[in-house]
């Protein structure tokens, strides 16, 4: 089974648009308030239990009370008392909330209780945190924050989501319908092949609004073709050069949006100087906004097209392990965007690559790759970073810094092969 994702952009009509904001809206709703209904509780638990622990003296009579009555049965699987679990929050928003909430029955009720279901996930998430932290405070999991779920603003994503199964899609009419939301005019650019899990509904930032289904197309991957040494490839990434591979091509991937960039800095200057909040600082937003999708697009194309052709051309593909907490850390808004675009290039080298039943992986960074010479093995001391070319002192060899890291890479990665380390 593989999960595939097709995303598509919508046209919806002026009240299928009221209907979408109303469901943004109340989704982030259902949201806050299952969140603050057992933040309250567990908040209460942890005074509980912490009075608990200590001098059962110094408890006032009435808190002791409460804690006698309070059904500690109830726990999660990891041992931490949730307060209330899924059901009752889901049996509380149709017995309760929709009654004092008469306007949450306007929009439809799967998204409702899909919001339901991604806090439940979330507070699942902390668990294993809590857990995972206990033993090995410093291994959360990637793109994970730390604490508590937290509380969705107006600015958080606007999206909503529902199963695959409530969702029809009229490929030839050019139709999707969700539940409330019926014939919303979709432009389809790919057909979607196998069954729909989960659709997501959103809203980018300049008002565009799209669609992704994610869906199990039924099939198996392929099993691994075999790999020859002259069509496998080594990926080097880099700042100066997006991607250098060991066949000795350089591809420039930064260049071609320097042009969006210059605008985008343009104009964010300009958003900075209006009044927050006013209609100007929209507009000056919006603008904002339409030029940093435009930037995204720009790049998740070149990307698309540059992976697919190395995976097309190539039996195996290796790459360095790159160091994505580190690249969290850096500063600046250019350095950031690339290492995100390294981040997604890589990506997508590898999922393309077991779709295709090619060789994928991701060689230790910390072999020296630059600094050891690809033809006879001798490994220098200190290699600058400003060092773009260099003669092998043992060999006599002249290399390119990057072309050179390419082919040590590569090896490396057939080394692994044939040891079956992979
Ligand atoms: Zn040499």
């Amino acid at each position: 089974m593989v999960l595939k994702a097709f995303k598509f952009r919508l046209y919806p009509t002026d009240d299928q648009e009221r209907a979408f904001a109303r469901t943004f809206g109340a989704v982030r709703y259902i949201y806050n308030w299952g969140l603050d209904l057992t933040k309250a509780k567990w908040d209460h638990i942890e005074v509980m239990r912490y009075s608990w622990g200590g001098d059962f003296r110094t408890c006032d009579m009435e808190m002791v009370a409460t804690m006698k009555n309070w059904e500690l049965k109830d726990k999660s699987k990891d041992g931490y008392p949730t307060p209330l679990n899924h059901k009752q929050r889901s049996a509380m928003l149709t017995h309760e909330l929709k009654k004092e909430e008469p306007w949450l029955n306007e929009v439809a009720d799967k998204p409702l209780r899909y919001a339901l279901r991604n806090l439940d996930q979330a507070y699942q998430n902390f668990f294993r945190r809590c857990k995972t932290n206990d033993k090995n405070p410093k291994k959360p999991k990637k793109d994970e924050a730390p604490g508590f779920p937290s509380f969705k603003s107006r600015k958080s994503n606007q999206s909503f989501q529902v199963q695959g199964e409530n969702v029809r899609l009229d490929e030839d009419a050019g139709f999707v319908s969700l539940p409330k939301i019926e014939k919303i005019s979709i432009r389809l650019h790919r057909r979607v092949t196998g069954t729909i899990k989960t659709t997501t509904v959103s809203r980018t930032k300049s008002g565009k609004y799209y669609i992704s289904f994610q869906v199990d197309d039924g099939l198996e991957l392929p099993p691994l073709k075999p790999v020859r040494s002259a069509t496998a490839i080594g990926i080097d990434v880099g700042l100066s050069t997006f991607v250098t591979t060991s066949d000795g091509e350089k591809i420039n991937g930064i260049t071609p949006f320097r042009n969006s960039m210059t605008r985008l800095a343009v104009l964010q200057k300009r958003a900075s100087r209006k009044e927050v909040r006013s209609q100007n600082w929209k507009k000056a937003q919006r603008k904002v906004a339409i030029v940093y999708e435009k930037i995204a697009n720009q790049r998740r194309d070149f990307q698309h097209k540059l992976s697919r052709r190395l995976v097309d051309d190539h039996s195996a593909i290796f790459v360095e392990d790159l160091n994505i907490a580190g690249m969290i850390k850096n500063h600046t808004l250019a350095k950031s965007i690339s290492d995100a675009a390294w981040y997604q290039f890589i990506q997508q080298l590898s999922y393309k690559a077991s779709w295709a039943g090619k060789t994928f992986a991701k060689i230790d960074r910390w072999e020296p790759s630059s600094k050891t010479c690809s033809s006879c093995g001798y490994k220098v001391k200190d290699m600058p970073l400003s060092t773009r070319e260099w003669n092998c002192p043992s060999c006599g060899s002249l290399h390119d810094r990057d072309i050179n890291a390419a082919i040590n890479i590569k090896n490396a990665g057939l080394n692994l092969l044939h040891t079956n380390a992979i």
